[in-house]
């Protein structure tokens, strides 16, 4: 059987994908490890996702991306009902090659041509604190179509929470939002065309790291010694130093964003070994990694992004996940699947 979708026909519109995931994925402080995702409309039945899985940087127009018919998932999501697994399985028989789609692509449905989704860590000092909503009004500027929207766990729950504010939007300004700002998690933007999504998308990122006088993001660095990898970066070092009477396995299981708990939870040993993915010496401020290079970065890039939000809203004004939605997080098969697909 002929597959609706021909490569060939949609090949400019795949190339843009691969430009927007490349852009977006060649920054730590955009994305970190195997998060974020981007999506095109291919025309009025087919979207291009990048799948789940992969890093944004894998995006290429025939690598990494899964193709849906999303008229299908948009209807899904105005219905009453719907869970993780219903709405998992939806996707999947609506998914038209043979890539597993992102989990976020509910979300990416129901927005404009283009859709980026980052974790930038930029507008998660406005999503991780507790100020987060006022913060936002007063950063975003009322002129841009933009969207504040709470915490609810990747998957279902915020692809249909999305879904119905984005009708209500919709009624009320008579167009769709282009910038979404989603509560402990990151920053969705939408556009007509790649280059104005990428536009919107710096602009916002450009705003945000004036507003918080930001002059520089830590590098992420890993050395080898000998079979060992370690981190290299001189930000964790200073951070281990910094937090050193209170790192413990509590202090980064209270997740203040959902790769937190997806990258760190049960991977930290307090070791001088390699009892564990991430063993942390205190005596010595280093790092070392059970794992391969891909995953040991990811890794690094998450621990970076928790430091960089801690240091920048204070402990005192962070909003964490409630202990619930993180044994949530921990539960979810999709969430299983894309660290396992990391850790290969
Ligand atoms: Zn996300």
């Amino acid at each position: 059987m002929m597959s609706i979708f021909e490569k060939k026909n949609h090949l400019q519109k795949l190339k843009e994908l691969e430009l927007i995931s490349t852009s977006i994925g060649a920054h730590h402080d955009y994305v970190q490890g195997g998060g974020g995702n981007t999506s095109v409309k291919l025309d009025d039945k087919l979207m291009a996702i990048k799948a789940s899985g992969h890093i944004l940087s894998d995006v290429t127009s025939d690598n990494a991306y899964a193709v849906v018919t999303y008229p299908e998932i948009v209807s899904f999501l105005q219905g009453t009902s719907g869970d993780d697994k219903s709405y998992g399985d939806f996707v999947s028989s609506n998914t038209v090659n043979a890539a597993k789609a992102s989990m976020e692509t509910g979300l990416h449905t129901i927005l404009g041509a283009y859709v980026i989704h980052c974790h930038s860590t930029y507008s998660n000092l406005i999503n991780c604190s507790k100020q987060s909503k006022q913060l936002f009004e007063q950063v975003v500027s009322s002129d841009l179509q933009a969207l504040w929207i709470e915490y609810r766990a990747p998957g279902y729950h915020l692809s249909k929470l999305i879904s119905d504010k984005v009708i209500a939007f919709e009624i009320e300004h008579g167009l769709k939002p282009n910038i979404l700002f989603l509560q402990n998690h990151g920053l969705v933007i939408s556009a007509a065309s790649a280059q104005e999504a990428l536009n919107l998308h710096a602009r916002i990122n450009e705003d945000l790291i004036q507003a918080f006088e930001i002059e520089s993001y830590p590098e992420a660095k890993l050395k080898q010694d000998g079979a060992i990898l370690l981190s290299d970066s001189s930000y964790l070092k200073q951070n281990l130093r910094k937090y050193s009477s209170e790192l413990s396995y509590d202090f980064f299981s209270r997740a203040v964003f959902p790769d937190q708990r997806i990258y760190l939870q049960n991977n930290i040993a307090f070791s001088t070994k390699l009892e564990n993915k991430i063993n942390i010496d205190l005596k010595s401020n280093t790092i070392r990694y059970k794992t391969n290079e891909k995953e040991a970065l990811a890794i690094e890039e998450t621990l970076i992004a928790l430091f960089f939000i801690i240091n920048s809203i204070g402990e005192e004004d962070l909003n964490y996940i409630s202990q619930e939605s993180s044994q949530h997080l921990d539960n979810m098969d999709s969430e299983k699947y894309r660290k396992q697909v990391i850790g290969q």
